[in-house]
Parts: structure tokens; sequence; C-alpha cells
């Protein structure tokens, strides 16, 4: 044991994200003491996230968080794939899954609305600690407790406790103080988000909140959150950051989406690189990997977000079995063993194949999707993956 830090009673979670959050709340549901260090001085208010999935919201309702983010966000029912050609190419409706869970819509709000929700509900629990302008450097560990750098008033302090959830995100100081790949690559375009407040429902007739339209050459989706629609497009490698982020070309860019309409209000325009990448392992000894510091994808889909918030829940529900004693430590390599594999196989595999179909040249995604539409199996079959409950009852079969 190390001396010099007594080991704290308590789990260590470094990151108040969305998915750091998710996982203090529920180890607060169970009645683990937990202590955050967030580097921000406070929680984040970025533009990124804005699509829940059904079973995400079903999370969220048992931390007792989902009816305040409902009424900050728009119920999406249906989604739509259109092209510009043909219009509406199909649409489904989450109602053909309200058997498979309680929230059968998309939620679309901001993930800043997540994180205050969460932040105001717990502060003042006696169980919780949360830490602002306090970066995590680095990590090491023995048998019993797992020890932290953390950066605070511009002087080194050094924490011991007996767990670690590293949730700090895609550049995570964790990951990289454990010494854990980040498999994948990067793309070698990227995506410009620009947030107008125009009605696209006053102009589209039909048109759904969550609408994808594909495109060989320069693909786009629209979705709506509360008072704002968010356009998507993909800029390709030859065009520079400048030029993307210039107001000539973002008005060019928006003059595609409905023709004869080329003048909007533009409130943001954010240009991501989008990358796909995997950690070597979600688990090294006593220190756990989650949200986007394990796994980052392409927003296509949104699924990175989701994705996390079910790391959150997985970890936690078996963290806090073992911390009561009910459950020996070994269940904790079920974590690992369960997301990271439905991860690979699920959340990266989707996320590139709807990149690829939105892209596509020919009309097989179009056909596939008629098609698909058009049976009520196949319907069924496919809103169960897009929702990600697929990736969940995966994770439950691999024991
Ligand atoms: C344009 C865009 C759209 C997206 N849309 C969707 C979507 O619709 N649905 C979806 O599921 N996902 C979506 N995503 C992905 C989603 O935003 C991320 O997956 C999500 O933010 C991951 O949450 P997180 O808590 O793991 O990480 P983050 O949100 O990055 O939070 C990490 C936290 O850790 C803190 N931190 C960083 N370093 C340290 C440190 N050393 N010590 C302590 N704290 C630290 C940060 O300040 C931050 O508060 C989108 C992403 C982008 C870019």
């Amino acid at each position: 044991m190390n001396r010099t830090n007594p080991v704290t009673e308590r789990v260590l979670i470094a990151g108040a994200g969305p998915v750091g959050l998710v996982a203090a709340a529920n180890l607060v549901r169970h009645g683990v003491p937990v202590t955050v260090f967030e580097s921000g001085g406070d929680l984040s208010m970025e533009s990124r996230a804005s699509t829940f999935h059904p079973p995400t919201l079903d999370m969220l309702g048992e931390l007792g968080v989902v009816q305040p983010l409902i009424a900050q966000g728009l119920i999406a029912p249906k989604f739509q794939y259109r092209n510009r050609r043909d219009g509406v190419i199909a649409e489904f409706d989450f109602g053909d899954i309200a058997d498979q869970t309680r929230h059968p819509f998309r939620l679309q709000c901001e993930q800043s609305k997540l994180t205050r929700i969460i932040y105001d509900r717990l502060r003042g629990a006696p169980d919780l600690e949360i830490v602002f302008s306090s970066p995590v450097r680095a990590v090491t560990q023995n048998t019993d407790s797992v020890t932290v750098t953390v950066e605070r008033d511009g002087r080194s302090e050094a924490h011991s406790y007996r767990w670690l959830i590293g949730a700090d995100g895609a550049r995570s100081d964790v990951r990289r103080s454990l010494d854990i790949e980040f498999e994948g690559f990067t793309w070698p375009d990227r995506y410009l988000v620009v947030s107008t407040p125009f009605d696209f429902h006053s102009v589209i007739p039909g048109l759904a909140t969550v609408s994808y339209v594909a495109d060989p050459v320069r693909w786009h989706f629209l979705l709506g959150i509360p008072g704002l629609w968010r356009v998507m497009f993909r800029i390709a490698p030859e065009e520079s950051d400048e030029l993307a982020l210039s107001a000539e070309f973002v008005t060019a860019l928006m003059a595609e989406v409905v023709p004869g309409i080329d003048r909007y209000q533009i409130d943001h325009t954010t240009l991501y690189r989008v990358h796909q990448r995997v950690a070597s392992t979600f688990r090294k000894h006593r220190a756990f990997l989650i949200g986007d510091a394990a796994h980052v994808n392409n927003p296509l889909g949104g699924m990175g977000m989701n994705g996390g918030i079910h790391d959150a829940m997985n970890l936690t529900e078996r963290l806090a079995a073992v911390w009561r004693g009910e459950k020996a430590e070994a269940e904790l390599d079920r974590f690992d063993l369960q997301r990271r594999l439905v991860t690979k196989e699920y959340v990266e595999r989707q996320s590139i194949q709807n990149k690829r179909n939105l892209e596509a040249a020919d009309n097989g995604f179009r056909d596939f999707l008629r098609q698909t539409a058009a049976d009520p199996t196949l319907r069924r079959e496919y809103l169960l993956k897009v929702s990600m409950i697929g990736s969940l009852r995966r994770a439950e079969q691999l024991g």
C-alpha cells in the first residue's frame, strides 16, 4: 500500500461529460460513494450529441432523469431516408418496436441538457463529490488501489481510490497513462454542422425531425432540436478547413438543401474531424474506460454518446455489486468482454456502414431501404438494430 496516500473509500470518475455523470448517478443510486474530477471549470456546453435512442431513454428512466430531459427535447417517433431525386425513399416508425421499449421514439435534445439535469439532481447528495478545474493527468496502480495525479490550483496532488473510471473523452489522459492503444483510423473527410432556426417543416412537406439525405457527392442530414435545425454535411478531403468555414461556402451548401431557398440565418457552424477507434481493452486492473475514452465513431446513427451511456450502466451495475460484496471481482471482466465486443461488432461496423450507405453511388441502399420498409419482419429487425436494442441483446448473450 502507498503510505503517503491513504485510500479513499470511493470510486473515482475522471470526466463530468454525459457518460461520466451517468456512471456517477448510477453508482450513487446504488449507495456507492463517488468523486468526480472534471478538467473544465464547469459542465461543457459544447453542441455535440443531440439524439437519444430508445434503450438509452429507458436507462435514463431508471436514474429518474428521463422526464426532465423529454421536457427539454423533441420527440421524434419517425425517421426518414431521402434522396434528391425521389424525395422520401423510406420512413421508419419506432411504434413498430413499442413492445420492446418504454420510449418508442428518438429524443432530440442536446447532451449538455442531460449533464445539467444530472448535475442539478445529484448536487448535494452525500455520496457524491464533483470537483471542477481538476484534470487527472497520471494513473498508477497496485493490487488494492489506484492512485491518480490531479492538477489543482497550479499544483499536482496524488489521491488514491479503490477504483477508477476514465470517462475523460476521446483524448483521455487516463487511457494514455494506462498505456492502452486506441486502435483504428481517422477519416480523410470532415463533417460540418450548420445550425439554423429556419423552419424546414414549413417548406419540406412531411419532413421527419430526423432525416438523412443520401447523395454520392454531398450527402447531408437534418436533425431538429428545440428551436433549431442542425444540418450536417460531408466536407471532402480536398476542401480546406478555411474554405469549409467560409460564409460563401456555407451559403452554397445550404442552398442545396431546399431548391429555391438560398438565404438562411446561421447561428453556428462547427467543423469536426471524424475518427473510428476502439481502445485495445476497456479494463486494466482497477481502472476502466467508458464512453469516448474507450471508443469513437462517426456520428451517423448517433451512437457515440448512446453507446457510452450503455457502457456506463453496464460497468456501474457490476461495480456496485462488487462494492457491496455480492459479486467477485471477476464480474468486472464481463464489462470489458461485452462492451468492447459490441462496440467493435456493432457500433463501429454500423456507423461505418451508415456512412458508406449515404454516399453510395449505386441504388443498392435505396433498394434495401424500400424492401426493408415494406416488410414488417425486416422493418422490425432494422428498427431493433438502429435503436441499439440489438447491441444490448448481443451483449447479454455474451454472458
Ligand atoms: C457533431 C457531433 C454530433 C454528435 N452526435 C451524436 C448523437 O447524436 N448521438 C450520440 O450518441 N453521439 C453523438 N456524438 C458523439 C458524442 O458527442 C460523444 O460520444 C459524447 O460526448 C461522449 O461523452 P463522454 O462523456 O464520453 O465524453 P465527453 O463528452 O468528451 O466528456 C468528457 C469530459 O471529461 C473532461 N475531461 C477531459 N480530460 C479530462 C481529464 N484529464 N481529467 C478530468 N476530466 C477530463 C472533459 O472536460 C469533459 O467534460 C456526436 C459528436 C459530434 C462531434
